[in-house]
């Protein structure tokens, strides 16, 4: 086969003839070999597409390998880069997919009889022929693991361990152990009997959270959270002054290392920390009740580019996952935050140092403007409204008079 190296400014046409034949008049014998060639060759060829997407070369290695082993000397031109009938010339234009395929090279229960196990604060990992990694477990990891496991029992956890190791971070080895329980659909509790919990992510301060009960003729309001990131520019001012004390020769290594730990805010674990407070905050103040919860976040397509609202929409997953985990009745629906839930008109917004008061020019009702979704999921539920505010507000005076003149009197 010539050399397929082609020159500058050479184009190459093509010209194709189709024939088609009824397999049914064809040898069968010869039929029968080339089909068993076909299938070869389609496992071969597989496993080495793969490797090459995946810049594994030993898988490469092992496909020719196995070209030499089951194919006839010139089908395995297929597999030669030079020849005019490789066929694999567009795989190194594909993006490598890394994720999953690369990064479970094990996958097995936690037990003595599988593929590793716990044994005097060591993970044991079982390599084959009797080998055996043992990895340290540190004190704290096998108290999580208990307290994990109590907090479903007595349904049963499975688990798995994941072992993962990447030739583009060759300095670590990374190991999970996933814990999995399996339960049933939690079904709707009577709203009149149990703990109510609003979370609002739509908000611009975090995460709001109104935690109430109601027996049909009183919706009562306990508590009403609210969740803050860490600010970002003192986070980031904290780091300045961390690296010029470093630089000035104070405990460099110290002040350097709290540098970049300062600078690093590791967004999504602030909401996994958040999401498991409202979660614990929830079973303290159930005292017997069933809890159902609602999650107001925002759709990913109607976010601003804000990146604090971005943190905000994984919260989605966090908190579907936490209610599967303790089988608790969740929903994901987002309430108007700028509708009177009284009257049904738009809600005017006044801006004071600490609150964004949603107000209405038609009844005189307001509130913050995070806990307005609330009302509106309280009439969805068909319980009677909460006496608003919810929190007592300082309204400015300009506010209160405006308000006095639609419904005179103090309200709520
Ligand atoms: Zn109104």
């Amino acid at each position: 086969m010539g050399s397929k190296k082609r020159k500058r400014g050479l184009v190459e046409g093509f010209r194709v003839l189709t024939l088609l034949y009824r397999v049914s008049e064809l040898p069968a014998g010869a039929f029968q070999r080339l089909v068993e060639l076909f299938k070869a060759y389609r496992a071969v060829a597989a496993l080495y597409f793969w490797s090459k997407r995946l810049n594994i070369e030993e898988g490469v290695e092992l496909a020719l390998e196995r070209a030499r082993q089951l194919l006839p000397s010139y089908y395995r031109h297929a597999f030669d880069e030079r020849s005019q009938v490789y066929q694999f010339g567009e795989v190194g234009k594909m993006r490598r997919p890394r994720k999953i395929v690369l990064q479970l090279p094990l996958v097995e229960a936690l037990h003595p009889n599988c593929g590793a196990y716990i044994e005097d604060n060591k993970l044991i990992v079982r390599l084959g022929n009797g080998e055996r990694l043992e990895l340290p477990l540190p004190e704290r990891a096998l108290r999580w693991l208990q307290e994990k496991e109590r907090e479903v029992a007595p349904l049963k956890v499975a688990k798995i361990v994941r072992i993962q190791w990447r030739e583009d971070r060759p300095e670590y080895l990374k190991v999970q152990i996933v814990l999995r329980v399996e339960r049933q659909k939690p079904v709707m509790p009577d709203p009149k009997s149990a703990l109510l919990v609003y979370v609002d992510a739509n908000s611009d301060y975090g995460i709001v959270a109104v935690y109430a009960v109601s027996d049909g003729s009183e919706t009562r309001v306990l508590e009403t959270p609210k969740l803050k990131p860490p600010n970002r520019g003192r986070r980031l001012m904290e780091a300045a002054r961390r690296k010029h004390a470093a630089a000035q020769g104070r405990k460099p290594s110290v002040n350097y290392a709290l540098a970049r730990l300062s600078e690093r805010f590791d967004s999504r674990g602030w909401v996994k920390s958040a999401a498991a407070r409202i979660f614990k905050k929830a079973f303290q103040r159930a005292s017997g009740r069933s809890l159902m919860m609602n999650f107001d976040i925002p759709d990913p397509e109607s976010v601003k580019n804000s990146s604090l609202q971005k943190t905000l929409i994984s919260l989605r997953k966090v908190a579907d996952n936490l209610a599967k985990w303790f089988g608790v009745y969740a929903t994901f629906e987002c309430y108007p935050s700028t509708v009177c839930p009284y009257c049904g008109s738009k809600l005017e917004i006044a801006y004071t140092r600490r609150t964004r008061i949603a107000y209405c020019t038609k009844c005189g009702f307001y509130d913050d403007r995070d806990y307005v979704p609330f009302y509106h999921w309280c009439k969805a539920l068909g319980l009677p409204m909460p006496k608003w505010p919810l929190q007592r507000i300082e309204l400015p005076e300009e506010l209160r008079r405006k308000l006095n003149t639609v419904r005179p009197g103090s309200p709520g």
